[in-house]
């Protein structure tokens, strides 16, 4: 009876690992799941540019995102980096736009 209650026991043990193995495999579905939706994104790209002329060299834009944004040594102007930045990097470019003080930053998705 004993051994029977233990082989019960490990069966639990097992349906339990069983049941483990399946919830890892679901968190591994749901992060492809996101991969979908991250290649998804990718799919959508998003080009950034920039107007100098507007540009009032607040460096706001490259303050918050140096990969995307930097500022000419002598005028202090915007310099974009990367056009076309990985999906990523497509929120900071749009917190960018957001944050420019004089709208010289422009974002087009397609
Ligand atoms: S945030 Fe706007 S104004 Fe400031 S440097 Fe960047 S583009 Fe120019």
């Amino acid at each position: 009876m004993s051994e029977v209650s233990d082989v019960s026991g490990i069966g639990d043990v097992n349906g339990t690992s069983d049941m483990s193995d399946v919830n890892r495999t679901s968190g591994v579905s749901e992060t492809n799941g996101m991969g979908d939706a991250s290649r998804a994104a990718a799919a959508r790209r998003l080009t950034i540019t920039v107007d100098p002329d507007a540009c009032c060299a607040m460096g706001r834009c490259a303050g918050t995102e140096p990969e995307l944004f930097d500022q000419d040594p002598d005028t202090g102007t915007v310099v974009l980096l990367d056009p076309t930045p990985a999906p990523a990097r497509h929120a900071a470019a749009r917190l960018c736009a957001e944050l420019c003080p004089c709208g010289a930053i422009t974002l087009t998705e397609d």
